[in-house]
C-alpha cells in the first residue's frame, strides 16, 4: 500500500471533512477493538471521537470500507465506555455539539456528583447544570 503525504480525511459517521482535534491515545485494554488504535481524532461535525485509521482514506473506496469498520467495529465499543450525562442521557459528543451552537468549547463538559450512599458518582453535564459551571470557573 502507497503512503501519501496529504492525508485526506472524512469522518466515518457524518461524512464532514473537517477534525477539531487529534490527539495520541494509549489503550490499556488489550482485548478490545481499540488494542491497535494509537491516535484519535474528534470530529468538528458530529464531535464523536473517531480511531484516525477509520478517519483517514487514501481511495475513495476506503470511505465506504472506513464507513463499515468503524459501524460494525469500533463504535459498538465506544458506545459502551462513552461519557454519558446522567440525567439528559446525552452522550458527550451530543453534548459538545449543543454547546459549540452557544460558544463554549470548553472541553469542560462534565462534573461528577457523590453519592452518599457509596454508589459511586454520577456525570450531570454542563447543559443540565450551566450553574455548577460557573461556580467553578470563579
Ligand atoms: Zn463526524
Ligand atoms: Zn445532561
Amino acid at each position: 500500500m502507497q503512503k501519501e503525504n496529504q492525508e485526506k480525511l472524512q469522518c466515518p459517521e457524518c461524512e464532514s471533512t473537517n477534525i477539531r482535534f487529534r490527539f495520541k491515545v494509549n489503550t490499556k485494554e488489550k482485548n478490545n477493538a481499540y488494542a491497535n488504535v494509537t491516535e484519535e481524532m474528534q470530529c468538528a461535525s458530529c464531535f464523536m471521537d473517531i480511531p484516525a485509521n477509520v478517519f483517514i482514506y487514501n481511495t475513495d473506496d476506503e470511505i465506504e470500507e472506513n464507513k463499515k469498520i468503524w459501524q460494525s467495529f469500533y463504535k459498538p465499543e465506544h458506545l459502551k465506555v462513552a461519557a454519558q450525562c446522567s440525567r439528559c442521557s446525552q452522550y458527550y459528543w451530543q453534548i459538545e455539539k449543543q454547546l459549540s451552537d452557544i460558544n463554549i468549547t470548553s472541553p469542560d463538559i462534565f462534573y461528577q456528583t457523590y453519592d452518599t450512599k457509596g454508589s459511586g458518582g454520577k456525570m450531570v453535564c454542563r447543559l443540565c447544570d450551566p450553574e455548577a459551571f460557573k461556580n467553578n470557573k470563579q
